[in-house]
């Protein structure tokens, strides 16, 4: 238990015992919510917070599965002072909290070819480095320059894109870096051809997602093998159920909350498909969702 009169004085907000925002709707809490109000803040914080208690990062909670048993330590997540965007001609620098959506949008206003898969992409930028997030052939890393972050210690540094070791969907860094901002390539183009791209990605998402459910996108990383829904489906949980928790009929590599979902319910209805296609294919799948607990 964290003794609150002891966490650093701060000109951001603490929220304590604390609803956390996620796709899935979970009703699991945080025991310290932190919103910083600016970078000095947040540095501030880091350099001063006892170094036993546990710190977490959120964004938009889009690739998730919040405990609900509660998130134990403090949990972080970036106030709107981080979500700022510039551009010049070959370069766009966007703030860690600025949802990839309006990244989108952004690069469709200026003309700024390059990021239009971010479009479907229902995260922020700080979540979306982390994850090396993508779609259709793309994602982060192939455009992103250099990004700057804090450590938990609160020391500032750049690091580079070689530095990260990308790999799909995450990094070799340690996990103890809050990404503060992105340098991302562009190239400048035309805005209807920014358009047109964001909206034949749509209509290939629209037709095949679950896109308005309750979800965490993605539950499995695709294996070398096989598409994780193909090993999915070829064990009969398309549409699959436990309380709550289903796989989906239209994508059935996702998991949605159909009502009053537990965390539980997911998990153990994906640690189920997991059990099942090990044993039929001898495939261990990885889960793309990461459990907050
Ligand atoms: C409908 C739907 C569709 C989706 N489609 C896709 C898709 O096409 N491609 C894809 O890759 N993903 C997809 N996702 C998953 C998700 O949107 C991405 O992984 C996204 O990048 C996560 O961003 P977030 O801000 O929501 O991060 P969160 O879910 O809040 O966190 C994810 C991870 O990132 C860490 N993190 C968050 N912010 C920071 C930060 N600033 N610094 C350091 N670490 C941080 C968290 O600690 C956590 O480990 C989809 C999700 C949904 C619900």
């Amino acid at each position: 238990m964290i003794d609150n009169s002891k966490l650093p004085i701060v000109r951001g907000q603490y929220k304590f015992d604390s609803r956390v925002p996620n796709w899935f709707d979970l009703e699991g809490r945080a025991e310290v919510l932190f919103k910083p109000k600016d970078l000095e803040d947040l540095s501030t914080f880091l350099k001063n917070v006892d170094t036993k208690i546990k710190i977490q990062l959120i964004g938009a909670g889009s690739n998730v599965i919040i405990s609900d048993q509660g998130i134990s330590g403090i949990l972080i997540k970036l106030s709107s002072d981080f979500a700022k965007i510039r551009h010049d001609d070959s370069t766009i620098t966007i703030g860690g909290a600025s949802l990839c959506q309006t990244v989108a949008q952004y690069c469709h206003n200026y003309g700024l070819g390059g990021l239009e898969f971010l479009s479907g992409i229902p995260g922020t930028i700080g979540g979306a480095i982390a994850m090396n997030a993508g779609c259709y052939g793309s994602e982060i890393s192939n455009n992103l320059i250099k990004a700057k972050a804090l450590d938990f210690e609160g020391n500032s540094l750049e690091i580079n894109n070689s530095d990260f070791g990308f790999f799909y969907r995450g990094n070799n860094l340690a996990k103890k870096y809050i990404f503060i901002e992105g340098v991302f390539s562009i190239n400048l183009t035309d805005k209807i051809l920014v358009r047109e791209k964001i909206n034949q990605l749509q209509i290939q998402r629209e037709s095949s997602q679950p896109i308005r459910a309750k979800t965490g996108g993605s539950t499995f990383k695709n294996p070398p093998q096989k598409k994780a829904w193909e090993l999915i489906d070829a064990i009969g949980f398309r549409g699959k159920k436990l309380g709550d928790a289903q796989f989906s009929s239209k994508h059935c590599n996702f998991l949605i909350n159909i009502g009053k979902a537990k965390s539980d319910d997911l998990l153990n209805l994906g640690n189920e498909a997991k059990k099942q296609i090990h044993e039929k294919f001898g495939i261990d799948l990885e889960w793309e969702i990461k459990e907050l607990k």
